[in-house]
């Protein structure tokens, strides 16, 4: 069994009895492995041409074209921003796939961390939606910062993506006896019951063109999902098709110092 990778799992445990399965892992974590390299090696390589290839479009503006050519660069500029925006999310899924290591514990201020993402979300709705912070913990999340504002970051956009002009996001936390949780909760179109489970696969969609108009990869929320794993954190979907999604972050308290 030498340099072979077995999973063994209890399946049943008694006073003087266990059971355990063993599996043979090797190829399945292999391929695994090759996935996720190849996936981050063709990002990496995309990178450079398409910030060449941005940077022409940027200088074209300033040539003297008509409006329909204006109009076709501006088409191109579009879509060469939302390859970049893919290729980076591919890093960012890759980067944390490879790195099974719990994530660090920096105090992060939970007030600082969901009023910045509230502004982002201001940002993203343009003005078309009320985005509220309610009650705030006085704490510190242990965690690692840029992991953590990318995950509340995630959930906010979307909740302004799939919700419609003029609804209510509200981003609010409080304990309860699992931990610390993060709610962010929209008004807006909901996740029918038998997607809610799939939503957090890559490139899983409920509707593939609404997603794709909004700007969004498909990988967002597998990004949260990863950082959330890596702070031993979890994600709560409760949704209601028609009447709005709330996602929750729900931190240990292990991750969670009370700010004295
Ligand atoms: P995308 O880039 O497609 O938004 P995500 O991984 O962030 O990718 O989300 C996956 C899918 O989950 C979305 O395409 C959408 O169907 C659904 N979804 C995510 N957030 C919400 C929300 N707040 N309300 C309704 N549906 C949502």
């Amino acid at each position: 069994l030498e340099g072979r990778i077995i999973e063994i799992r209890v399946i049943s445990a008694g006073s003087k009895y266990r059971i355990l399965v063993t599996r043979d892992v090797t190829e399945q974590k292999r391929s695994e492995d090759f996935r996720r390299d190849f996936v981050a090696n063709v990002s990496h390589e995309l990178r450079t041409p398409l910030t060449v290839i941005k940077g022409f479009l940027e200088l074209a503006e300033d040539w003297p074209l008509n409006s329909q050519q204006l109009k076709h660069l501006d088409l191109m500029y579009e879509q060469v921003e939302r390859m970049g925006a893919l290729v980076n999310d591919l890093l960012t899924l890759s980067r944390l796939e490879r790195d099974s290591a719990p994530a660090a514990k920096e105090p992060i201020d939970l007030t600082v961390l969901l009023t910045d993402a509230a502004v982002d979300g201001r940002f993203i709705s343009q003005g078309h939606h009320s985005i509220v912070v309610d009650h705030i913990e006085k704490v510190n999340i242990l965690g690692d910062i840029i992991e953590m504002k990318s995950a509340v970051t995630n959930l906010v956009s979307n909740a302004v993506r799939y919700t419609p002009q003029g609804g209510t996001i509200v981003v609010s936390s409080f304990f309860n006896d699992e931990g610390l949780v993060i709610s962010v909760k929209d008004n807006g179109i909901g996740i029918a019951a038998e997607a809610i489970p799939r939503v957090t696969e890559r490139f899983y969609r409920v509707d593939k063109s609404r997603s794709r108009e909004t700007g969004g990869t498909g990988l967002g929320l597998a990004i949260v999902k990863h950082v959330l794993f890596r702070h031993q954190a979890r994600l709560k979907i409760l949704s209601e098709l028609g009447k709005g999604t709330d996602f929750q972050i729900i931190l240990p308290k292990d991750r969670v110092e009370k700010i004295v």
